[in-house]
């Protein structure tokens, strides 16, 4: 008798957990596998998807490198750099837009959005654009094995409000972030460098919008970011920016002024600039060739790599200054720097390469793909997530300092930068006039002296201080920065435990409420927050209630039978037990059960109130 053969379908690796580098330029998603991490690409392509997204007249969106071909033929509906609008209010960027040939608002929460054919997007939904292409890119390498989860990297200068921007964008692209990570402690993981004993490394990143400079140590395998420094406005674009000014120089005199305004121009102008330097990497000159059939515009000037070093030498200056202030906050010298790395196209410039080698007295690492670094680590991160093994302890730090406004309108930092993640620190207040009953907090991140000049993280209020004198409430507030880097604020008075607390969410980031109407689904979010609101509700409500008990318990002992009274203290115990947990229904019964127990021993104080205000009156008439 024939045997049927059955196939048997493995269905356990259908969860594929990727790293992608959502770069300003350049975006790349990378995977674990044979034991090490690879870059996911079409079969003979590279893999890089160009991060610009152009809007059609008709039709959805088009990503990467085909929206990239449309910058000169149709500039006002191609976006470029989407990343330097991750998370800012239309103040922050302003001067970013006026580069640009489409126009910009901004949600009543200054929230930025882009106008494109009449279209406003968020930058949030543009990336998640982004991110969808990139893992249509890894579900077409990987076989059509569905993508869901994702380690995804930020430049480590990011605050809070561009990485919340990020998941949210992530959210918005259906992936889940498994973890946001700094890009250059991914590079240090894509090089292995954890495998070291001990030592200093130092990860220089010059992308094409960012620049980032980390000084991390390595002891027995367990990284320690010691430092970060770095420039959101330095990279190649900057570069290309130099040549750029050189062909407007050059070309307005002859074309006219108006050729200057034209956007075909602009955008071509940047595309040329870009190419020549690129070539300048492999060679010694270059031609700096424009041509923009429209305005009837072929123009071309050779440049040296001389003149090209030139025009960028205070671009490098402003670069080397962070190294030397990455290193300072480090409290390390050069000479103490056992690796250097280099992340970013940018890195592949032979005069940037010079100046590093020179400043930190070694030859940098390049073995790895400048372009493919970020993403490789990403990758490394994902399979650590996922359960992979790799034995190591992977430690950030905080980019800004996190602290609360004072009564004057200055800081009080209570977390520094630079301090090793995930981490706590309490810090104490009290109450500045008699009986208050309320104190709001302002929690700000920033390096500035006042309130004003940094940015404003979220607030939140502590209710229910019982009355006392000025000075005499002792009010612990708690900062907490797990590993996501997520901080949650708590405030505790701690004479009556009451307690308030908030996870930060960033002022431009998108409120839940906004992320639940564009994905027309998140009911389970809304939920949780409502729950806990509600818990935290309840808390305030019956510390008010307890502590309003045991003043007169006293009282309660003398006046009621023994029954009654048992019911209470068993009430109050209940009440104290629920108030320590965050379970909602759990503290709203309790809450009802202790007002129902307290009904007698309240019926009592108005008896004793009654007779007393009886006596009064009986003293008075005396
Ligand atoms: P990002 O991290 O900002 O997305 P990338 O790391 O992808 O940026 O780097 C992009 C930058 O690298 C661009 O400015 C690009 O012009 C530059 N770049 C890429 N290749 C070269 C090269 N061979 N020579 C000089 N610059 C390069
Ligand atoms: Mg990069």
């Amino acid at each position: 008798m024939p045997y049927i053969e059955l196939n048997v379908l493995n269905n356990t690796a259908t969860d594929v957990a990727v790293g992608i580098d959502l770069g300003t330029t350049n975006s790349l998603v990378a995977i674990w596998r044979d034991g090490r991490p690879v870059v996911l690409a079409p079969e003979g392509r590279s893999g890089l998807v160009p991060s610009v997204v152009y809007v059609p007249s008709e039709g959805t969106p088009v990503v990467g490198r085909e929206a990239r071909d449309q910058a000169v033929v149709d500039p006002r509906h191609t976006v470029f750099s989407i990343k330097r609008f991750m998370g800012r209010g239309l103040a922050d960027v302003r001067s970013e837009l006026a580069a640009r040939p489409y126009s910009a608002t901004q949600t009543e929460r200054g929230l930025v959005q882009l106008e494109l054919r009449g279209r406003k997007y968020t930058p949030q939904e543009l990336s998640a654009l982004i991110l969808m292409k990139v893992r249509d890119v890894a579900c077409a390498a990987l076989g059509g094995q569905p993508v869901t989860r994702a380690v995804i990297t930020v430049p480590a200068y990011f605050d809070d409000a561009q990485r919340q921007a990020t998941r949210d964008a992530a959210h918005l692209a259906g992936l889940e972030v498994l973890r946001i990570v700094n890009e250059p402690t991914a590079a240090s993981l894509a090089y292995g460098l954890d495998q070291r004993d001990k030592g200093n490394v130092a990860v220089f990143d010059l992308g094409g919008g960012t620049f980032d400079v980390s000084i991390l140590a390595i002891e027995d395998g367990v990284f320690r970011v010691l430092s970060t420094n770095g420039d959101t406005h330095l990279g190649g674009d900057d570069f290309d920016e130099r040549l750029a000014e050189l062909a407007r120089s050059e070309i307005g005199p002859v074309a006219g002024a108006r050729v200057l305004e034209d956007p075909g121009f602009q955008q071509a102008v940047r595309l040329a600039a870009e190419r020549c330097k690129i070539e300048l990497t492999a060679q010694p000159e270059a031609d700096l060739h424009l041509v923009v059939p429209e305005l009837r515009l072929n123009w071309r000037r050779r440049v040296t790599r001389e003149e090209f070093e030139g025009r960028v030498a205070d671009l490098l200056q402003r670069a080397m200054d962070c190294c030397r202030r990455a290193l300072s906050d480090a409290h390390l010298k050069a000479a103490q720097v056992d690796e250097v790395v280099l992340v970013g196209g940018s890195t592949r410039v032979p005069i940037v390469r010079a100046r590093v080698e020179a400043f930190f007295g070694r030859k940098p690492h390049t073995e790895l793909d400048p372009d493919q670094v970020v993403a490789l680590g990403a990758a490394v991160q994902a399979h650590i997530l996922t359960g992979g093994k790799r034995d190591m302890l992977l430690m950030d730090v905080t980019p800004l300092s996190l602290g609360i406004e004072t009564m004057g309108g200055a800081v009080d930092k209570v977390i520094q930068r630079n301090t090793t993640i995930p981490c706590a620190a309490t810090v104490g207040y009290t109450t500045y006039a008699d009986n208050q009953t309320g104190l709001d907090f302002h929690i700000v991140q920033g390096e500035r002296e006042l309130a004003k000049d940094c940015r404003s993280l979220g607030r939140f209020q502590l209710k229910g201080v019982p009355p006392m004198p000025a000075g005499l409430a002792r009010i612990a507030v708690r900062f907490h920065i797990d590993a996501d880097g997520v901080l949650r604020v708590s405030a505790k008075e701690e004479s009556t435990g009451k307690s308030a607390q908030i996870d930060v969410q960033p002022m431009h980031g998108l409120t839940d409420l906004e992320v639940e109407g564009m994905l027309k689904a998140g009911f389970a979010h809304a939920r949780d927050d409502f729950q806990a609101r509600r818990a935290a509700d309840l808390k305030i409500e019956i510390g008010t209630m307890l502590h309003a008990t045991e003043k007169h318990l006293h009282a309660a002992h003398g006046g009621l039978d023994k029954e009654t009274y048992r019911d209470l203290e068993d009430a109050i115990s209940r009440a104290r037990e629920a108030a320590r947990q965050d379970d909602g229904t759990a503290l709203q019964k309790a809450r009802d059960e202790l007002e129902r127990a307290t009904l007698p021993l309240a019926a009592l104080l108005m008896n004793n109130v009654a007779q007393k205000a009886l006596m009064g009156r009986k003293l008075g008439d005396v």
